[in-house]
């Protein structure tokens, strides 16, 4: 280049040689770019050949990325992590790395809406084969498991009944008949469950939900063995569902009151469960926390907490259900989970909306149940609402 740049230079390489700041930032920066540069050719040799510091391109890594993905694999306790754009694209780059056309998945009928239509719909059009069925008994898994089954898929809590899966009982399945066993533990979160310390191969987690917290990102994780991470990544990086710096940003940030807003949505979840199961016109609460619950004792051995998740039934169907949700003024009316304020869903026109009332109602789910999300609100305020909306005048 001759002398001074002109105006039109600059404004392309003005600021360029400034220094980096000589003082550490306490909290990790955005990464905001989407590509790196090098001085030599020894230089992209080496971020091509996986040097752990060294970044080519923000598909392929992002320092934010890397330092939450980290973060992640701490906190379930497994060797790496990988973060991905959405639970579903955790969930995606995680299935379609394990399995290929011929082979077969055995998955729970009470699949979160997402993953179910991914594999009803998806999977099967590239020659995999799922088979939906109620998990929580082991030898329903064993009468199914076929020569090409390669998978098998659970929730640690589901949606919406709060069936707890038995880890253990799966794990010993899994490696009598050399399996992958694939847990989302996205209702329960590392906080309150911690699937690998069982033998799981891998977590899920929907990192939209308890990990971020606050409804205002999406983000999914894939945690288990570095050996297992590696094998998933390069078709996760070739499918491109990859988080952005400042959503990875967001989740670190999130994650630090992890620990504070678990306990409290614990807490409040069984207060309101059992405020609940008092009122009048309800006909049942689906708690794990309560003694009535079928995995009331499992939940106990293999949870720290029962969750923030919950649901009950009004007598009267959706006339009924439509008539709490047009009556509570602080809980709001929301068709997802985990953030810090209380919200509510209603199965049968939501998540289970693709479903006939007929076949909902043989899985336990009724028109007239309304799923809580319970926040870290004053539980007296979460109840007192519940109060007014379900008071008979
Ligand atoms: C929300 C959710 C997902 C999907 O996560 P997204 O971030 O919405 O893609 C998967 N599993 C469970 C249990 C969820 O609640």
């Amino acid at each position: 280049m001759k002398g001074k740049m002109t105006k039109w230079t600059q404004a392309v390489h003005a600021g360029k040689g400034t220094p980096w700041p000589k003082s550490r930032p306490t909290v990790q920066p955005i990464y905001q770019t989407s590509v790196f540069s090098f001085n030599s050719l020894e230089a992209v040799d080496e971020a091509f050949s996986g040097d752990e510091g060294a970044f080519v391109y923000s598909r392929y890594g992002n320092p934010g990325l890397q330092v939450l993905e980290q973060a992640l694999a701490q906190l379930e306790g497994g060797e790496a992590a990988l973060v991905a754009s959405s639970g579903m694209a955790s969930i995606t780059s995680a299935v379609l790395s394990l399995c290929g056309a011929g082979d077969h998945i055995i998955t729970t009928q009470d699949l979160y809406g997402g993953t179910q239509v991914l594999f009803s719909r998806e999977m099967s059009r590239f020659g995999i084969e799922v088979s939906f069925l109620d998990v929580t008994q082991a030898y329903r898994i064993e009468e199914a498991i076929k020569p090409n089954t390669k998978v098998l898929f659970v929730e640690t809590i589901s949606n919406p009944l709060m069936k707890v899966v038995d880890l253990a009982a799966l794990v010993a399945i899994k490696r009598g008949y050399g399996l992958y066993l694939l847990v989302d533990n996205t209702f329960a979160s590392p906080l309150v469950c911690r699937p690998l310390e069982y033998g799981v191969d891998l977590v899920l987690e929907s990192l939209t939900k308890y990990i971020n917290g606050h409804s205002d990102v999406t983000g999914g994780a894939v945690v288990g063995s570095k050996e297992i991470i590696d094998r998933i990544r390069p078709l996760h990086i070739n499918m491109g569902g990859v988080p952005s710096p400042f959503d990875c940003w967001l989740v670190m940030r999130g994650l630090k009151t992890l620990p504070l807003r678990m306990k409290q949505h614990c807490s409040n979840a069984l207060l309101v469960a059992e405020f609940l199961a008092t009122q009048p016109g309800v006909t049942h609460v689906h708690y794990p926390g309560l003694p009535g619950h079928p995995h009331y004792k499992l939940a106990q051995r293999q949870m720290s907490a029962y969750g923030g998740m919950l649901s009950f039934v009004v007598a009267g169907g959706c006339y009924a259900a439509d008539k709490v949700i047009r009556r509570l003024k602080l809980v709001e009316f929301v068709p997802s989970l985990a953030g810090v304020a209380t919200t509510i869903s209603h199965p049968a026109k939501t998540s289970h909306r693709g479903m006939t009332s007929f076949d909902r109602a043989k899985l336990g789910i009724d028109d007239g149940m309304i799923r809580v999300s319970v926040g870290i609100e004053d539980p007296e305020d979460i109840c007192a609402d519940f109060e007014q909306a379900l008071r008979n005048d």
